[in-house]
């Protein structure tokens, strides 16, 4: 049964394709399972000295965990105990290991590799990855793990543009201490920092006040801080003043989406008052207004002819003090104004804004143009630069989609590495 070492591999081991082992044999038990039993084809070498030993001392078999190949197989090393013969050596024997199955591991490699390949490149829960591949959500968890440990260095790349933005890791909870105290709504967020150059996650915090990203950007050596020009972030006043603290010479952009997302609040809270102070209710279905509250808040260009018709019809027959109009014309001249290929354009834009809210001066456009002017350097940075938190968006959606493989994350550092080692995963890519 045991073929010579050298020339062709038998059969058996061209299709096992286990590297720097052979198969000895290949059994059907009574109990119908396949056992492939396999000895190494590596010299070894003593880990203590590295003289090459030729005298085996004993040989013993150990099970070892690997991928399954065309349905479930046992495999067993014929593992064997080496003497070292070097007589100025401490060690008298040694038991051999691989590239393949490391001192003292139980599983091969590519089963490791294959595990964290279902997880991070497939998507898969982890613990759908272990039972496709028979094993423990333990060893799926042990191979992520391992593979985080490995994750490149944040210190060592170079950053230029970053961009941060809050999500939340788990839907809400509500906590009491004890049956006296009063429940306490946990909103789970963390925020994510992310390279706008390459979309990959550098870190993950705690959290969505400016303490965990502080504590994170302060953990960077001087000369990567000092590297980074841009930082994007959506319109939140805690991150901006404390960026100006963390980041001194970066310049800091506001996100373009989130601007939007403040005038179409504006739109809609418009649209809520109006409804109160005129009908002395919420909006119905009768409302033209509220039925077409959805295209109230889509972006004018995209407008077909007919939806364009209908918003008319919604100004002409909803909307007897223009103010809902307004508050429609406002938030189109902001995403004018943002849209704008450089700072004197966007500074016309601007007076447009201006003018259009002191002609119908209501609660909701004086608002947004009191954000829009707070905000206006970081607007002027996001227009010279188009540093925005969209690539920061694009891995949420993918952080989302994490969340729901993973069915919910008890262990917040689990959730972690995986939104990282997948982020890496698909940068190298
Ligand atoms: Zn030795």
């Amino acid at each position: 049964m045991i073929e010579p070492t050298t020339g062709q591999p038998c059969a058996a081991t061209v299709i096992f394709n286990l590297p720097e082992y052979r198969v000895l044999s290949a059994a059907l038990t009574a109990f119908g399972v396949r056992r492939i039993t396999v000895e190494s084809t590596g010299v070894p070498g003593c880990p203590a000295c590295g003289v090459v030993s030729a005298r085996v001392k004993d040989r013993r078999l150990q099970r070892l965990r690997d991928v399954p190949l065309a349905g479930a197989v046992v495999v067993l090393w014929r593992k064997r105990r080496w003497f070292c013969d070097e007589p100025a050596c401490p060690r008298g024997s040694f038991t051999e290991a691989t590239d393949e199955v490391p001192r003292r591991a139980r599983s091969t490699r590519r089963l490791l590799h294959a595990l964290v390949d279902a997880v991070i490149r497939s998507g898969r829960a982890a613990l759908e990855a272990a039972r496709a591949h028979g094993v423990s959500w333990w060893l799926a968890q042990t191979a992520l793990d391992a593979a985080a440990a490995t994750l490149p260095d944040v210190d060592l790349l170079a950053p230029k543009r970053l961009g941060i933005d809050e999500h939340r890791y788990r839907s809400v909870r509500w906590y009491r201490a004890d049956e006296a105290s009063p429940w306490v709504r946990v909103e789970p967020w963390m925020t994510t920092i992310v390279d706008l150059d390459t979309g990959q996650v550098l870190g993950i915090v705690d959290g969505r006040d400016s303490t965990g990203v502080g504590d994170w950007l302060f953990a960077r050596p001087l000369a990567w801080r000092l590297g980074v020009e841009v930082v994007a972030i959506d319109p939140s006043a805690a991150f901006r003043k404390a960026l100006r603290m963390w980041l001194p010479r970066t310049a800091v952009s506001v996100d373009a989406f989130h601007l939007v997302q403040l005038a179409n609040q504006a739109v809609t809270e418009a649209r809520q008052r109006l409804s109160q102070e005129i009908k002395g209710r919420r909006g119905r279905a009768v409302d033209p207004g509220w039925a077409n509250r959805r295209l109230l808040l889509r972006g004018a260009e995209t407008l077909s002819g007919r939806g364009r018709a209908r918003l008319r019809a919604v100004f002409e027959s909803d909307d007897p003090t223009g103010q809902l109009q307004a508050a429609w014309e406002a938030k189109e001249q902001l995403r004018t104004l943002l849209a704008s290929g450089a700072l004197e354009e966007a500074r016309d834009h601007l007076r447009i804004l201006e003018g259009l809210v002191e002609a119908a001066p209501t609660v909701e456009t004086k608002r947004l143009l009191r954000t829009v002017k707070r905000w206006w350097n970081e607007i002027e940075v996001l227009i010279t630069t188009g540093a925005t938190t969209a690539k920061v968006e694009a891995n949420n959606t993918a952080i989302k989609n994490i969340k729901r493989t993973g069915r919910g994350f008890r262990n917040p550092d689990n959730y972690r590495s995986r939104i990282l080692l997948r982020s890496a995963a698909q940068t190298a890519a």
